[in-house]
């Protein structure tokens, strides 16, 4: 009820504030003929086994090529589309194109590779969205098990139980489940009492933290919670070799940061690999 109101007051400054016809973000425009073109791809960036120092899976990030030379970032445009069903389809470009990357680079000797890809919460709620899954990764020829979707929101709580029910279908399709930027803004512990998943990647600030005696408490704690229920621990943002050995010791299985490389093209993918 407090959010129905606070988007009525909100709409309200809105109409007073901007003419009518710029109420609808241009981006939006812009990025709906964009996804018809094709123009938003994966980028990708490793993610690495702490203790063998190996790379074992890849994220697949959202860039839009927006005109030559132009690739935009998230900032850009996942905002925009977060808010309305475009991010659906910004979803399901990248989660294409990613299982298609990532079958060529199993076929081409990388076989335990997995490809992690980035899912809005309101899939969740839509009748067609495991079919589109199942079918994405038919078409790519990929092994759900080698798929891990990233849970980038929170489900509201009152839609908790019918996505619950979607994470489990999906986890029984063979496809691995982690909530992302854990331990950030909404998403809290209680969420791994509501839902059955296979790991969480901690936040990215929580990184900043290693090294200082309160954020290495709070990682131990993450990392005690998610190891006790038997889900894997990536840590997000490792940007130096200490932060990387702090990590390592507070038990986080996996890491991925700037240490490593930034989120890369396609063929520095398969250089690196
Ligand atoms: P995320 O899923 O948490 O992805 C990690 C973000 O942190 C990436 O930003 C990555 O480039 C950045 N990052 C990684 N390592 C470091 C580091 O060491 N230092 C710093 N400062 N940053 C680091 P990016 O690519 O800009 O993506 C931002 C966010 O946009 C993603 O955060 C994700 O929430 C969202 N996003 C990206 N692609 C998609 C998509 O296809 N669908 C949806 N729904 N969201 C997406
Ligand atoms: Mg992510
Ligand atoms: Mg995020
Ligand atoms: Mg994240």
């Amino acid at each position: 009820a407090v959010l129905l109101e606070l988007a009525e007051l909100w709409s309200v400054e809105l109409c007073r504030a901007q003419d009518v016809s710029t109420v609808v973000d241009p981006v939006a425009i812009d990025l709906a003929r964009g996804l018809e073109r094709g123009e938003v791809v994966p980028w990708y960036q490793p993610i690495v086994d702490l203790v063998k120092g190996e790379v074992v899976g890849v994220e697949a990030l959202a860039r839009w090529r927006r005109a030559p030379g132009v690739v935009e970032p998230p900032s850009v445009f996942i905002p925009v589309a977060e808010a309305s069903d475009l991010i659906l389809d910004v979803d399901l470009a990248v989660l294409r194109r990613a299982l298609v990357d990532l079958a060529g680079w199993q076929q081409a000797g990388k076989t335990g590779l997995w490809v992690s890809t980035n899912i809005s919460a309101r899939h969740l709620g839509r009748d067609d969205w495991l079919d589109q899954l199942q079918d994405a990764a038919r078409t790519a020829g990929v092994d759900p098990t080698t798929v891990v979707l990233e849970l980038t929101e929170t489900v509201a709580p009152e839609d908790a139980v019918a996505s619950r029910a979607v994470v489990d279908a999906m986890r029984d399709l063979g496809f691995h489940v982690w909530f992302d930027d854990f331990g950030s803004g909404w998403s809290a512990l209680s969420d791994l009492t509501r839902f059955t998943v296979d790991g969480i990647k901690i936040d990215r600030s929580y990184a900043d933290q290693l090294g200082t005696k309160t954020g290495e408490v709070v990682i131990a704690a993450l990392v005690s919670a998610a190891t006790e229920l038997g889900l894997s621990v990536t840590i997000e943002g490792v940007e130096t070799p200490s932060q990387y050995e702090r990590a390592r010791n507070l038990g986080c299985h996996f890491g991925q940061g700037y240490l490593w490389s930034r989120p890369v093209p396609p063929p520095a993918v398969a250089r690196w690999l």
